[in-house]
């Protein structure tokens, strides 16, 4: 037994029993994103935030009573295996990168550091433990790389059939992952946007389970114990007299809009359980050559009434032409009086060695694109110097080091000897 109490559509209203409806709302199809509802009530009554945070589980499952999953079935599978070393993942305090910027109180949270390093292993373990509630014998998913990642290894932790969708350009890294982890993939020859639509296809003929985002609502319960552990961490470390304290600011990167969806929801959990006193302000940052989610905030449109649009970016994990997600992706920003921002992606690479240097967290580029938008809206003046301010690096340089190494420049080569080392050096020196 879980919490979830029912599914709630994100555009009538309409609500469904847990039971009875297992992905979008019947009425409005692949637009009918779905809410997961809990009886906060009950969980309020039942458990007390300290309690919560004095648990000695360093992952997402220290989280359990707040999750959609049978509490057993999770438990089962994660003891012991790579699931259970999901989340819990470090929030760095950043001076000097703070410093540069005029900024007093700067954190960024290292995602890159999940099992499969990206934020979307809190996603897919997720999608593992309900595979096996409904005794799924394979779980798919689309994915532009990192989604797959996560699936295929969290699946492979546990002996779980997996087939993926990824697009043929997805960088080598995330390919490479998933034929290690034994998935059946599928290159895609097309874009992302068709991989998906294709593994819905696929998914329903052959009667898979769907990890797909957005179109399966439990995706963004997996994505929300990032805001969790935001809140409980930076309590701690400033040492706040209650288990959480919500940041001003959090900056995340947008493709699907899943995790600015995901973490809005983990926020708005903490606000009606009253453990945390106020919403942060979430920034959602898009590479400027995929940024449908900035104009549509920019005109006022609501998610079901966008279009898809041509999408191209050096961010590959950032890059959704429809972004799926993107009923909770506006109303995150929207509800909170944050922003929507657009960064190129020169500034995107700029700041992969801008945030490794400034304070030692290598990112891939939708992840570096964080960053990348907190100097624009800085610039901008969007934040204050006093603001508890809160970088989520969503994935690791690891991912795609062609790119990283476009924004970096190849290294010195010497010949074995100390003089070339000295002419070296003069030459780096001078
Ligand atoms: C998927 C992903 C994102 C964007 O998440 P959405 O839910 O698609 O908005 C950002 N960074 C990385 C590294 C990702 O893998
Ligand atoms: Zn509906």
């Amino acid at each position: 037994m879980s919490h979830a109490i029912g599914l709630r559509c994100t555009i009538c209203g309409a609500e469904y029993d847990v039971h009875e409806v297992d992905y979008v709302c019947p009425k409005h199809g692949y637009d009918g994103i779905l809410d997961v509802l809990y009886d906060y009530e009950e969980i309020r009554r039942r458990i007390a935030p300290e309690a919560l945070t004095a648990n000695s589980e360093r992952s997402i499952w220290r989280y359990l009573p707040l999750l959609p999953v049978a509490e057993e079935t999770a438990r089962r599978l994660a003891e012991g295996t790579v699931l259970g070393s999901v989340g819990w993942t470090p929030l760095y305090p950043a001076p000097r990168l703070g410093a540069r910027l005029g900024l007093r109180n700067l954190w960024v949270k290292d995602d890159g550091r999940q099992p499969t390093a990206s934020y979307k292993d809190r996603a897919s373990a997720i999608a593992v433990v309900k595979a096996r509630e409904r005794g799924a014998e394979v779980v798919t998913t689309a994915s532009t790389g990192n989604a797959a990642a996560a699936l295929a290894g969290l699946c492979a932790a546990v002996g779980q059939r997996t087939v993926i969708f990824v697009p043929r350009t997805a960088p080598q890294a995330k390919v490479a992952q998933l034929l290690a982890y034994g998935a059946t993939v599928l290159l895609v020859d097309g874009t992302y946007d068709q991989a998906f639509d294709l593994c819905l296809e696929a998914a329903e003929a052959f009667g898979w389970y769907n990890r797909n985002t957005a179109y399966n609502p439990y995706m963004s319960e997996g994505k929300k114990t990032g805001a969790y552990e935001i809140c409980e961490q930076l309590a701690r470390q400033t040492n706040w007299p209650a288990p959480f304290r919500a940041p001003d600011v959090i900056f995340v990167p947008v493709g699907d809009g899943c995790i600015i969806g995901g973490i809005h929801k983990g926020l708005r959990d903490l606000a009606a359980l009253g453990w945390i006193e106020k919403m942060p302000r979430l920034m959602g940052v898009q590479a400027e050559g995929s940024s449908p989610l900035v104009d549509a905030w920019e005109r006022g449109l609501e998610g079901w009434e966008m279009q898809p649009v041509e999408a191209r970016s050096i961010a590959d994990s950032i890059v959704a032409s429809l972004p799926r997600d993107r009923n909770k992706a506006l109303r995150a920003v929207r509800e909170t009086g944050g922003a929507y921002l657009r960064v190129s992606d020169e500034e995107i690479l700029a700041a992969i060695p801008a945030l490794a240097q400034g304070c030692g967290v290598f990112a891939e580029p939708a992840a570096a694109a964080a960053y990348a938008g907190l100097l624009k809206a800085v610039e901008r003046g969007l934040v204050s110097p006093e603001e508890h301010i809160v970088v989520l690096a969503t994935g690791s340089g690891l991912k795609d080091v062609a790119s990283v190494m476009r924004a970096t420049g190849q290294p010195t080569v010497v010949a074995p000897s100390l003089e070339e080392v000295r002419r070296a050096l003069g030459v780096l020196a001078g």
